[in-house]
């Protein structure tokens, strides 16, 4: 039998790292009819081209941006796009629809054994008054990456970018108008599997589908203190301050590991933290900081990237240091990828002030971070991730002592750089190749 894996990254251990995963975006591997379900044949492939179109005649009202519709995150724009998938037929034609839901069987695989991934960005509506997704193809890449983690079926990712932008064209111009410039969208493609078999095997049916939503600005409202009874009662007061407060995830709770799964983007990754996020947050804290080994590595903060600013004892220069990529606990997220791209084109030397910076990915742990703190070598921490953008640190609970990140104002300098410099391209007041224009379907 022809081996299954016609994906690259579904084939054997290797390591994909930055380099490798973006090369082979560029070099458009093609998808089309393959499955990795060990069929062969013709089946058809992800098709956008052939996408039907039924618009909805009851549309909603939009609500304000950043207004409490917003902050409960139940709200849809009109549309969604769908596309269903079988092991004998491939992928049917795509579907823009009245946004609805969905009619699966109890016994459906995704129900029972977390056959689902998922992705999230954002539409940005640019001061030039047009429509942008950043760096999407990153996003579409990393869904056929999570999908083939979890034997969802492959597909073209350039395909499924055409489709989040027939979403986008049809619902942008409404639920995103022009004179909410400097405002956003939230995007969730998502594939699960429908197959109603309950034996624990490969689904051989599936659907992928892409609906967008009303979201908060996170970033906002973190600099702002929570109302009363959002608080933990423990360290209400403290909220006040602006910056993230992370506390450490304690030994018996481990978000990824290697040769687990934490490097796709699979809903399996995000139930299981819940616990964790709820004690953190009845303790006043705002996420937790995932720590992995006896050693205590740092790898991420909720579900965001995380960076420290550091000065190196030995040679004195300053580094922007994060995770790296090597045993696949990390996800890899498209700011991550961003800031480290921007720090190392723009921050490697001292310019107007900023000290230059080494940008590394390695490892480091707790017991580095407090000899820092300890020596006043800690400089800056963030968070870095779609949903809380840039997000700078203010403290780090870690087993029982709080080791306070140092902020100037309302965030480090170097977090608030790359914030604006991101910023300045997600909403087109810099012309950058990230940010690619939706053009809008007339209304
Ligand atoms: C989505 C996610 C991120 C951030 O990825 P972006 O592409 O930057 O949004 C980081 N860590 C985890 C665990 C995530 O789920």
């Amino acid at each position: 039998m022809a081996p299954a894996a016609i994906t690259p990254e579904s084939s054997g251990t290797t390591t994909p790292t930055t380099t490798t995963a973006s090369k082979l975006t560029e070099a458009g591997i093609k998808h089309a009819s393959h499955n990795s379900n060990g069929q062969t044949g013709k089946l058809a492939a992800l098709d956008a081209s052939l996408m039907t179109t039924t618009l909805n005649k009851a549309a909603k009202t939009v609500p304000e941006f950043d207004g409490p519709e917003a902050k409960a995150q139940k709200t849809m724009t009109d549309h969604m796009v769908t596309a269903s998938w079988t092991v004998e037929h491939g992928w049917a034609a795509p579907e823009l629809k009245p946004y609805g839901p969905l009619s699966i069987m109890p016994s459906a695989s995704v129900l029972h054994y977390a056959t689902e991934c998922f992705e999230g960005l954002k539409l940005y509506r640019g001061y030039d008054g047009r429509l942008r997704l950043f760096r999407v193809s990153r996003n579409c890449a990393r869904m056929c990456r999570s999908a083939s983690r979890i034997a969802l079926p492959d597909f073209d990712p350039k395909e499924l970018e055409k489709l989040i932008i027939a979403l986008c064209a049809q619902d942008g111009p409404r639920w995103l108008p022009k004179d909410r410039a400097g405002c956003f969208l939230y995007i969730r493609p998502t594939m699960i599997a429908t197959d109603p078999a309950l034996g624990v095997q490969r689904p051989r049916e599936a659907l992928l589908y892409v609906i967008m939503s009303c979201f908060p600005d996170m970033s906002k409202s973190l600099a702002t203190p929570a109302p009363p009874a959002m608080q933990g009662e423990a360290n209400g007061a403290a909220k006040a301050s602006p910056g993230l407060r992370l506390i450490a995830s304690s030994e018996d709770t481990i978000r990824a590991w290697p040769g687990g799964f934490g490097y796709a983007k699979v809903g399996a990754n995000y139930g299981p933290s819940l616990v964790a996020q709820g004690e953190a947050k009845a303790k006043g804290f705002d996420q937790v900081i995932w720590l992995f080994g006896s050693d205590d590595y740092v790898t991420e903060a909720g579900a965001s990237n995380f960076f420290v600013v550091v000065r190196e004892k030995s040679s004195g220069k300053l580094q922007l240091i994060t995770a790296p990529l090597e045993e696949r606990m990390i996800l890899e997220g498209v700011t991550r990828a961003s800031v480290l791209d921007l720090a190392r084109e723009r921050m490697t030397k001292t310019q107007d002030g900023v000290e230059a910076v080494e940008v590394v990915e390695k490892r480091f742990n707790m017991k580095d971070l407090i000899a820092a703190h300890e020596d006043g070598r800690f400089v800056e921490a963030f968070a870095a991730g779609t949903a809380f953008f840039v997000a700078p640190v203010s403290v780090i609970h870690f087993r029982g002592r709080d080791i306070g990140v140092p902020m100037d104002g309302d965030s480090g300098v170097y977090a608030r750089l790359i914030k604006q410099w991101l910023s300045n391209i997600m909403f087109g007041k810099q012309e950058h190749e990230w940010g690619v224009v939706v053009e809008e379907k007339a209304q």
